[in-house]
Formats: structure tokens, sequence, C-alpha cells
């Protein structure tokens, strides 16, 4: 055990010089916690299975286990299958993000998958310069395999750049928040791995929700990422420290960047690569 290694206690957020101490091959004492007297970390004797049912249950006590006290080093593998689905829904015109789109241009629904909510608010017709990126073509055509691979790179890389972006500002924005808490980057992103787990919720209606209605499907899309919310907020609180109200602000500004960010590079990246 190095006493270099950041250990936090999972109850009360301080840190802690060690996990365990051993005492012989086969004796092995929990560290207690100087500051709350609790046991610092539970979970190390737990089975992954109850920590990530924890986890799904938004503890942050399973929430401080994984980011301060194991190494999580396969983090970005996580992170590019979560990627991959985010694209995915994105590639086949079907999450909260197109529903929205589609809306701010007002483009009819091409296929079954699209829906569209009625906006009333006059929209500004400069927001409007980026909609022919995102005018759906019936994916039909068999001959036109390539295409539809190379569009799903595209969205790829804007949905990459749309995290690039969240994360970044909501980095800068903490930092102008709780200035005393310096948080590594190495551990942003980890964090960020974690609660992103909260997207596989819409996995079910990806795969099985081709018959639902479109409005069994907003509704699904609006819960998933209203939890989705609420982890990064848990998640976010855990690391930064940061108060409440501050943190949902930040992670509002955050959402729209990447959203606003994902918007804008898919049309400059179909100009790129055409
Ligand atoms: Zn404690």
């Amino acid at each position: 055990m190095t006493v270099t290694q950041n250990y936090k206690c999972v109850n009360c957020g301080k840190a802690a010089a060690a996990l365990f101490k051993t005492y012989g091959p086969t004796v092995l004492k929990l560290t207690k916690c100087e500051s709350c007297k609790g046991i610092v970390d539970k979970y190390i004797e737990y089975d992954p299975v109850i920590v990530m049912i924890d986890l799904v249950l938004m503890s942050k006590e399973a929430q401080r286990h994984v980011l301060y006290n194991t190494e999580f080093k396969s983090f970005w593998k996580l992170l590019i299958i979560l990627m991959m689905l985010e694209t995915y829904g994105v590639w086949r015109n079907d999450s909260l993000f197109n529903i929205a789109v589609n809306s701010l241009c007002g483009f009819e629904n091409v296929n079954s998958t699209d829906i569209s909510i009625p906006i009333n608010i006059t929209i500004p017709d400069s927001w409007k310069s980026n909609c022919w990126a995102w005018e759906q073509v019936v994916k039909e055509d068999d001959s036109d395999l390539f295409i539809w691979e190379k569009d799903f790179y595209i969205q790829f890389l804007s949905i990459l750049s749309g995290l690039l972006a969240f994360i970044i500002s909501v980095q800068l924005l903490m930092k102008i928040a709780t200035p005393r808490n310096e948080v590594p980057l190495l551990r942003v992103l980890k964090a960020f791995s974690l609660a992103d787990v909260s997207i596989l919720f819409t996995l079910p209606m990806l795969v099985w929700g081709a018959e639902t209605s479109p409005d069994t499907r907003i509704v699904h899309y609006l819960l998933v990422f209203g939890y989705s919310f609420v982890v990064f907020l848990n998640v976010f609180t855990v690391l930064y420290e940061c108060p409440l109200l501050v943190s949902i602000v930040i992670l509002l500004i955050g959402n729209i960047t990447k959203y606003a960010t994902c918007y804008v590079t898919t049309p400059i990246l179909r100009t790129l690569i055409s």
C-alpha cells in the first residue's frame, strides 16, 4: 500500500492514507476514518455486482469508491462504447437531440423514427443555416452502404467534439466556482465515463422501440435524460465538492455547450469530408 495514493473515505470524502492494514498473510483489517469514524471503504470487500447496483442507485459512497479508491484503468474503453451508443442514436435520427434539431429546423417526418415537438417560439434564421446537414435521407438503397458508414464516422466525431466541449466548459466553470479544489483532468474523464453509463438506458428503446408510439418514445428519452442529469450532478458534487445549485447551473451550461457544438460540428465535418 503506497501512501502517495490519494484515497478517500467513501462516507465523508476526507483523505485517507490507506484502505486496509494487513496483519500477516491471512489477516486483513479495514481502516477506520479519522474524521467520521466509519470504515474508509467498505466496498473493497463487496462483490462488484453490489457496487454496480449501488452505482445505478446513485450512491455517492459507491461513486467515491470507484473514483478515488480503485484504479478504474479501462474507463476509456467504456467511454468509447458509450460514445458509439450515443452516435448510433444520433445517426439513426432517434434521440432527444435529433427531436430538438428536427423541430428547430422544421423537418417533416421522413421515417417512422422521427418525432417533432411543435415549437411555437420564433427561431433566428441564422440558427437554421446548419439545418442542411441534419436533413434526413431515407436509408433504403443498399448501394449506398459506404455513405451510411461515412455518416456514422461523421456523427461519431461530432459527438466526440461535443463531449470535449462539455468537459472543457464544466472543468473551466468549476475551476472558477471552486478555485481551491484542484481536480486532475484524468479524474474528470473517469468521472465522466462513470456518469455517462446512465445513457445505457436509451438502449431498450433503440433496440426494441421500433413499434412504439412517438409519445412513449419522447417520454422514455426525457426520463433517461432526467436520470442521466441527476447521475452527472451526483458524480460532479462528489468530484468538485461544489454547492448543489452551482453544480446544476454549470451542468446545464455544459449540456447546452455540448449539443450546440454537435449541431455546429456536423455541417463543418460534412463540408470537409465530402
Ligand atoms: Zn470519513
